[in-house]
């Protein structure tokens, strides 16, 4: 009854259990039926070294030539499990992270940052300022004009608005004030090291990435 010989029935069975495998799963091997569709920290990131196509999920946790699985047409067998090579990506950013000189960059950066963040509180400072007193000024203008004699029902309206302005002007200055000095961080070395140690929490939060 055989129509194939056994070597080439062997080959469609294999072909039909990866595809079997490979439908199932989106281009970085995650099965399509979860609901939520996971992406790996290395996921689109690890090339082959044999034919410098993508290394993507093949199998449970495991990362494999894409061309070796769908095509063949790589020879590059090599399997490599998800969170060993998750593990040696990051702990070779890790050490690099650590160099001196980019510790430096990050403590430039982070310095910068305050100054910006320090100068632009001061100019909202500084303009409330201005605000309230050219109402002041205003103010006093009218006042004196009514105490001259010159009173009108159009300057009492002028009046009680100038009030309300000055009101606001007052608050706004005063929200100035109570916002919280900039300081300095004292130990920016540590603010980094912190967050290098968290590298990898930090590199699967999508905000972060
Ligand atoms: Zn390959």
């Amino acid at each position: 009854m055989r129509v194939v010989d056994d070597a080439l029935w062997q080959r469609v069975k294999a072909r039909r259990d990866m595809l079997r495998f490979a439908i199932g799963r989106d281009a970085v091997g995650n099965a399509l039926n979860r609901a939520h569709r996971r992406r790996f920290l290395l996921s689109g990131l690890l090339i082959c070294g044999s034919c410098g196509g993508g290394y993507t999920i093949v199998g449970p946790d495991r990362y494999g030539c894409a061309a070796h699985r769908s095509k063949g047409t790589c020879k590059n067998a090599l399997l490599i499990g998800r969170h060993k090579i998750e593990d040696r990506v990051l702990n070779g950013l890790k050490e690099r992270m650590m160099a001196p000189d980019l510790l430096a960059i990050f403590i430039a950066a982070f310095n910068a940052e305050m100054r910006l963040l320090a100068t632009s509180a001061e100019r909202e400072g500084l303009a409330a300022k201005r605000t309230l007193t050219e109402i002041e000024r205003k103010l006093a203008a009218i006042v004196r004009a009514i105490e001259d004699g010159a009173y009108a029902p159009i300057l009492k309206a002028r009046l009680s608005a100038l009030e309300q302005e000055k009101a606001q002007a007052e608050a706004q200055l005063r929200a100035g004030k109570s916002r919280p000095v900039l300081r300095l961080h004292t130990n920016l070395a540590e603010v980094y090291r912190t967050k290098i140690e968290r590298l990898a929490e930090a590199l699967y939060r999508d905000r972060s990435r």
